[in-house]
């Protein structure tokens, strides 16, 4: 689990760096958990989350859902 987050924040970090490289955001149907907390932000890919599903901010439970994101 935390090779897999460093591979993400590798990618971010090369994303937001690449003025001289040319970089194309490719977006695409992405299935994540999201927190069902309304005031919480919390939600991760389906590829990072955690195994109990359990929010990474507050704790709560997750539930599956499909947003537009940059594809890693
Ligand atoms: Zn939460």
């Amino acid at each position: 689990m935390d090779i897999l987050r460093k591979k993400e924040a590798v990618a971010i970090f090369y994303g937001r760096k690449g003025k001289d490289i040319e970089t194309e955001i490719i977006l695409e149907d992405t299935e994540v958990f999201s927190c069902i907390v309304d005031s919480c932000i919390g939600w991760m890919r389906k590829d990072f989350v955690a195994a109990d599903l359990l929010c990474p901010i507050c704790g709560n439970e997750m539930i599956q859902e499909i947003r537009v994101l940059p594809k890693i």
